[in-house]
């Protein structure tokens, strides 16, 4: 029966040790492949969101295109649905594209071109300003140095394309700056399609610059919700010449901020020689997915201090059930030691007792002391071992009993009290008698003062003192063991009460032991829902307070449990 509890508390450890290896290493380690693994396809995945994302701006460009070309085409149709006849006198033809040109303050010239003449008109007051002049001398230029020989056709081609216009640009400035001028060629409603016949308006560069390609642009970027990740866009316009490292936008919606668009767009048809460029608002598709790196960075780099920790609680635990081994394999040799140095002791008194050889009454009085004072301490090792093993598989029974502490504690040093005077020791006793009764197992807390005191007196060398105080303070009952012996270590003071361990000190070496004695202090302390306390300095001494609540010291009937490591 008890071997098979044994079986069963090895069983357990063993079943502990898995687990906290299985929770400490194996987890996150399973998490860190899983992730990893995951982390891969992410990276797939943002590649391809970041290829999407570029695929989606294309997209808007293509269509932002698409619709500032609409615009521009129904802006010119409706000047072209406004144009004179082509045989209409000179200054009919003047009056009536200067009435084109009030109407449509976005025009900076008009012209027609016929086979006789050519009429180029400017918004009114401009021509004093000299680029401007220049503009339309070269249109007119243009019509005698092309329309005679390449008019005929340009007027065929012009009838066969679905709008019937034709977009051009030139280069020129305002107030200094380049700018850029879009020229629209048409032919005229009703005339012939084998007449030479063509008219055409030039974009003021300035309204192009500063609202329709702003306006267009806004439009387009409003259309657009903010993306999930609140990433909202920005575009702009500018000449696609431009060095590539400095670009400078004509026009650009809010937000646009400074740097380079993401993904471009070179437009054709009618705002040739200008590129669209398009990016996130303050951020870009490559930072986005720094980000996403970086956060898998984060990640990984938690899951790898997980694992980290993961190992060293398992090697903590591994190397404290080694300790516990080693503890086991010195506990036995301490004990079969300690139970064969009093047998022998016992047995070689008593054979010279019974040879008779001892014949004075002194000598022999000091022989059954003798025996008696080592069978003593074998019950007392015996019992301590027995009262070890029913804890530790969780029989310990206690019995707990109305009792007058100063009184037990009275009676228990008073079986040692000629030992301890025999050794050499200056004994304290102080002891409130006018304690009131405490519920607790007499035996136990006998047992545990018997522990306290044989500790005492195995631990002191050179100053031999014992002291016991029985006293009560606040809601409790104290017993305090002091001695002035060896002390104990700090970094020993905390692990003295688990079972098997003896300080390293090579003095505590020297002295007989099982490393049980404090366990069972404090096993039987806990029982009794109190604690027990060390103060020590190394050379100087250690003071054991046991404190045992007054009102519900131990409770009624009988208790069992297990030593806590
Ligand atoms: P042991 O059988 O070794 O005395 P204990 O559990 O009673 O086992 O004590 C554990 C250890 O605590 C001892 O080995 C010793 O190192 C230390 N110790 C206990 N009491 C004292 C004391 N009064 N003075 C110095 N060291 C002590």
């Amino acid at each position: 029966m008890k071997l098979k509890k044994r079986n069963l508390l090895g069983g357990f450890n063993r079943f502990r040790l898995m687990l906290t290896l299985g929770l400490a290493v194996l987890l996150p380690a399973a998490a860190l492949i899983f992730i990893n693994f995951s982390q891969l396809r992410a990276f797939e995945r943002d590649k391809l969101l970041e290829a999407e994302i570029h695929r989606d701006f294309q997209e808007r460009l293509a269509l932002t295109e698409k619709k500032m070309n609409k615009k521009a085409y129904a802006m010119v149709d409706d000047a072209r649905q406004m144009f004179p006849s082509p045989d209409s006198d000179a200054a009919e033809k003047e009056d009536k594209l200067d009435v084109i040109l009030t109407k449509n303050p976005w025009l900076a010239h008009i012209f027609l071109f016929d086979e006789n003449d050519a009429v180029v008109r400017s918004q009114t007051g401009t021509l004093s300003d000299k680029t401007i002049r220049d503009e339309n001398e070269r249109i007119l230029e243009g019509y005698h140095s092309w329309f005679p020989h390449e008019g005929k056709s340009t007027v065929e081609n012009l009838h066969k394309k679905p709008q019937q216009i034709l977009f051009s640009n030139m280069r020129t400035k305002r107030a200094d700056a380049p700018a850029y001028l879009a020229i629209a060629y048409f032919v005229l409603p009703d005339v012939a399609s084998g007449r030479p016949v063509m008219g055409g308006v030039c974009f003021d560069p300035c309204y192009l610059q500063q609202t329709f390609f702003p306006g267009m642009i806004e439009e387009q970027v409003n259309q657009t919700p903010a993306e999930a990740g609140g990433n909202r866009l920005a575009m702009m316009i500018y000449p696609t010449d431009s060095d590539e490292h400095e670009i400078k936008p004509m026009a650009a919606s809010t937000g646009w901020g400074s740097g380079n668009p993401e993904v471009m767009r070179k437009m054709d048809d009618v705002f040739r020689g200008l590129t669209l460029g398009i990016k996130y608002q303050g951020t870009s598709v490559e930072a986005l997915a720094q980000t996403w790196v970086h956060r898998s960075l984060l990640l990984l780099g938690f899951l790898s201090l997980l694992m980290i920790g993961g190992l060293v609680l398992t090697k903590r635990v591994v190397s404290k059930e080694m300790a516990v081994a080693r503890l086991k394999s010195d506990f036995v040799s301490n004990v079969s030691h300690e139970l064969r140095t009093p047998l022998a002791l016992i047995r070689l008194y008593a054979e010279t007792l019974e040879l008779g050889r001892i014949t004075t009454p002194e000598k022999k009085q000091q022989y059954y002391r003798i025996i008696r004072k080592e069978s003593e301490r074998l019950t007392a090792l015996i019992n301590n071992i027995l009262d070890f093993s029913r804890i530790e598989a969780g029989h310990k029974e206690y019995e707990f009993r109305d009792t007058d502490i100063a009184d037990l504690v009275h009676n228990t040093l008073d079986s040692y009290r000629y030992q301890i005077e025999q050794q050499g020791f200056e004994f304290e006793e102080s002891i409130d008698t006018s304690l009131p009764v405490v519920r607790v197992d007499r035996e136990a807390i006998a047992r545990a003062l018997v522990n306290l005191v044989n500790n005492a007196l195995k631990y002191s060398t050179d100053e031999k003192f014992l002291g016991v105080k029985l006293y009560r303070d606040n809601g409790a009952v104290k017993l305090e063991v002091a001695d002035h012996g060896i002390g104990i270590s700090r970094r020993d003071q905390s692990k003295i009460f688990e079972k098997f361990y003896r300080a390293g000190d090579s003095l505590v070496h020297n002295t007989k032991g099982s490393g049980l004695g404090l366990s069972l202090v404090r096993h039987i302390t806990e029982a009794h829902g109190g604690e027990i306390a060390v103060e020590s300095t190394p050379g100087s001494g250690s003071k054991f307070i046991l404190s045992l609540p007054l009102a519900a010291a131990g409770p009624r009937g009988s208790v069992s449990g297990t030593v806590q490591l």
